[in-house]
This record gives C-alpha cells, sequence and structure tokens, in this order.
C-alpha cells in the first residue's frame, strides 16, 4: 500500500527549482494547447458520440495520440485550468478554494507559460472568462495576453488574434500559445446557424434552469434543446479549428508544431437532476477530451490508460525536450509512467459545495474503479464504481480499503502553494463573476 500511494500521490518536500534559460531553443517544436471549456469528451465523434459534430478534432485525433479516459481534476473552471498550468492535483496548487477569497494561483508556482518563456520560446496566451483572467494568476508568463471576462468572444475572434499575434514575431523562436474557448459554455448560444443546426424548431424558446427554494432546476422537456445548442457550440468551434489549422498548414507550421486540445470540465444535461457544472464529481464533468498531434507524436495511437489534466505540463515539456527540474503531480503520459496504473483524484473545492445538501469531497480513479466520498449532514460516504460495468455510475458498491485509504490519502494532501487573495479584484472582475453566475 505504501508503495503505491507514495507512486501515486508523491508529494515530499517540493523546493522552487528555477529552470534556467535554456542555451538554444531553436530545433523544438512549436506547441500549441486548445482549451475548449466545458466539452465533455462523450460528445466529441472521436469519442463515440452519435452525432458526427466534430471532423476537424476527430481528423487531429486520427493522425495523433488521443486519450480515451483523461479526467479532470475539478469540475470546474479555475482549479481545473490550474492543475493544467501547474502539473499538480486542485489540493496541491489550491487555487480555487474559495471564489470570494482565497483561490489566485501563486505567484511564484511554476506554470506552463513561464516554464516555455525560461526555455526560451515566445509565448501567447488568448483566454475569455474572468477566472483565467490576470487577476487570477492566468497572465504571468505571457509575452502576449488577453482575455475576456465575459466570454463573449467567438472562437473565430481568438483565432483571427492568435494567426495575427503569430505573424508579428520576427525572431527564430519557437513559440507556445495556450488558446481557451468559451463557446461551448451555457448560455449554449452559438451564431447561426450552427444555434439550430441539430434542432432547426425555432419555434420553441429556450428555458434554462431556473433557481427556486429547493436549489436549481431545469426543464427536462428542453433537454433536446439544450444539447442541439451545446452541439451547435461544438461544432461552430471544431469549424474555427479546423480553419486555424489549415491556417497552420497553408503558413509552413505543420511540420513543427504540437497540438493539443483538452477541456477543463464537461457538463451534465440532467443525469444528476441539473444542467451545468460544479456541483458533481461524476464522469459526466471529470471525463474530458485529451489529444496530441505534430511531430514525433504516434499516429493513430488510442491509448486507454488513465491520464490527467496535471499530466500535460509535464508531457509537453518531455515533447519539447525541456530539462524538468519541477515537482509535478503529472507524469509524462508518453513514458513508462504513463502506463502503469495510477491513482488520478478530483476534488470540487470549493464552488456549488452544498449542492442538493451533498457535498462531493474527493474522487480517485485508479484503473478501471473510481471511489467517490461525500458529505451529508456532518457524515461522509464512500462510494465505489466500476467504470468498465457502470460508466454512468448508477450501482455504487462498497468502497474497499484500498479505495478509501486512496481517497483518505488524496483529502489529506497538504497545499503546496498557498494561494493569495483576490480581495483586490477590480470592480470590472466581480461583476464578470456575477453575470457568468460564480457570485
Ligand atoms: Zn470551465
Amino acid at each position: 500500500m505504501q508503495r503505491i500511494l507514495s507512486t501515486v500521490f508523491s508529494f515530499a518536500l517540493i523546493l522552487t527549482l528555477s529552470c534556467g534559460k535554456a542555451s538554444t531553443s531553436i530545433g523544438r517544436p512549436n506547441v500549441i494547447l486548445i482549451i475548449i471549456d466545458t466539452l465533455r469528451a462523450d460528445h466529441l465523434s472521436c469519442y463515440g458520440y452519435q452525432r458526427e459534430i466534430s471532423p476537424s478534432l476527430d481528423s487531429l485525433a486520427a493522425t495523433g495520440t488521443r486519450w480515451e479516459n483523461c479526467q479532470a481534476q475539478a469540475p470546474w473552471t479555475l482549479p481545473s485550468t490550474a492543475s493544467i498550468f501547474t502539473g499538480l492535483n486542485a489540493r496541491q496548487h489550491g487555487s480555487g478554494r474559495r471564489l470570494d477569497g482565497d483561490h489566485r494561483l501563486h505567484s511564484e508556482v511554476p506554470v506552463i507559460p513561464t516554464i516555455f518563456s525560461d526555455a526560451g520560446y515566445r509565448t501567447c496566451g488568448i483566454f475569455n472568462v474572468v477566472l483565467l483572467n490576470e487577476n487570477h494568476g492566468f497572465a504571468r508568463g505571457f509575452d502576449y495576453y488577453s482575455c475576456d471576462d465575459l466570454g463573449a468572444r467567438r472562437a473565430a475572434i481568438s483565432v483571427d488574434e492568435f494567426l495575427r499575434w503569430l505573424e508579428s514575431g520576427s525572431d527564430e523562436r519557437p513559440f507556445l500559445a495556450v488558446l481557451h474557448f468559451f463557446d461551448v459554455h451555457e448560455p449554449y448560444d452559438p451564431p447561426s446557424p450552427y444555434d439550430k443546426l441539430y434542432f432547426p424548431d425555432d419555434t420553441l424558446e429556450v428555458s434554462y434552469w431556473e433557481i427556486t427554494e429547493s436549489g436549481w432546476i431545469a426543464h427536462p422537456e428542453h433537454l433536446e434543446h439544450f444539447l442541439s445548442r451545446y452541439d451547435g457550440g461544438i461544432t461552430w468551434v471544431d469549424t474555427q479549428l479546423g480553419r486555424l489549422f489549415s491556417e497552420l498548414r497553408f503558413r509552413g507550421y505543420e511540420d513543427n508544431t504540437i497540438i493539443m486540445v483538452t477541456a477543463d470540465h464537461g457538463e451534465e444535461f440532467l443525469e444528476w437532476g441539473w444542467v451545468g457544472h460544479g456541483g458533481h464529481l461524476y464522469q459526466e464533468l471529470v471525463h474530458v477530451p485529451l489529444m496530441v498531434s505534430g511531430p514525433g507524436i504516434p499516429s493513430g495511437e488510442v491509448i486507454t490508460e488513465t491520464a490527467a489534466l496535471f499530466d500535460i505540463l509535464p508531457t509537453l515539456i518531455s515533447i519539447c525536450s525541456i530539462e524538468d527540474t519541477f515537482h509535478f503531480e503529472g507524469v509524462d503520459l508518453f513514458s513508462s509512467d504513463g502506463r502503469n496504473p495510477r491513482a488520478i483524484p478530483s476534488s470540487q473545492l470549493s464552488y456549488r459545495g452544498q449542492m442538493f445538501g451533498e457535498t462531493p469531497l474527493a474522487a480517485v480513479v485508479y484503473g478501471r474503479m473510481k471511489g467517490l466520498v461525500t458529505r451529508k449532514v456532518g457524515i461522509d460516504s464512500y462510494y465505489m464504481f466500476d467504470l468498465l460495468n457502470d460508466p454512468h455510475e448508477q450501482a455504487p458498491l462498497e468502497s474497499d480499503s484500498l479505495m478509501t485509504e486512496l481517497l483518505d490519502y488524496y483529502r489529506a494532501t497538504p497545499m503546496l502553494w498557498d494561494p493569495p487573495g483576490v480581495h483586490d479584484l477590480d470592480s470590472s472582475s466581480t461583476r464578470a463573476l456575477e453575470d457568468l453566475g460564480y457570485i
């Protein structure tokens, strides 16, 4: 047991190990990391979705490597994206513990843009939600950074902005770009004709959930409408990514650019009583897509071993031959570590923690089994699901001693980087948080 625990949650005393400026970055590949907010894996055709809605991403996956089972580290944007940025699990980086207080990224934790910048890359970050803005610590390390706090900037605008930045550089350094798209997120409002692509009845008024005394509810009769507009948003983003990929080929970047695509979390559509995300740790929310394509990446490979969002950073720096002098919870997915069974943890931290009176405290996927611990009226309950036979988590099993110990071990994980508060959030950020329903 101890060996397993030390293997899966190794967080011995950590020191910040700075990465010196690389002597040369010439010859290293460019990297584009694409994060599609709220995109659940099972709504992509390459993950078996019945609708053919994502030809560009399906094609990218076919030419590269796709992970069948990637787990997000949290069911909402801030802590999950922080895990992508830091290579740490949500308890270790601590970002997102409280929406009204301590939750921004620590100002010294090594993150993707600082690591690549120190290695000689020029860096570009384009984001589209307030939780990933400069006040939350996500601009550090980017030479060029922009964020639309309200998520209103369409994918086409973000792609154009990136292409303009791409042509603005005059040196020979490789680039890192992190592109975050918000178009799939509620209110499921893709531009025409994508809004009616899969549900042409335009006489039906969209009826979103409403808040009542008993909590948030949705209207089941409108589920098909929700799903059609959600899927339309996926096709809209996929179309823009297809345009981006074509432009990269046309401009000669195809042979020296790594493209990785993932999502920060998924979305529920009444599987557990409501529509949205943040309130649970079920697979609808934490099973996310992960694919990578580019020079040296195995083509057409599908990997079934469980991967995690915190594996993205160690995998990318390995691909780019950047020396790994950092502490990561994640591993290089192309190394033997990425093929060995590991416990992959997720937690909700703070957001909507009291949904339906039950708080999901932590989840751990280990092989085909998934453990879950929840708290209701002060009592913790441990469950276990066999994801192979019960992928929709309908038949909870009694947690065995190994899973219980893994869950407790994760819950006891100390924070490595104490996130500073955000009490100095400017008024526009606070308004954006309110408009998006976060506070
Ligand atoms: Zn999100």
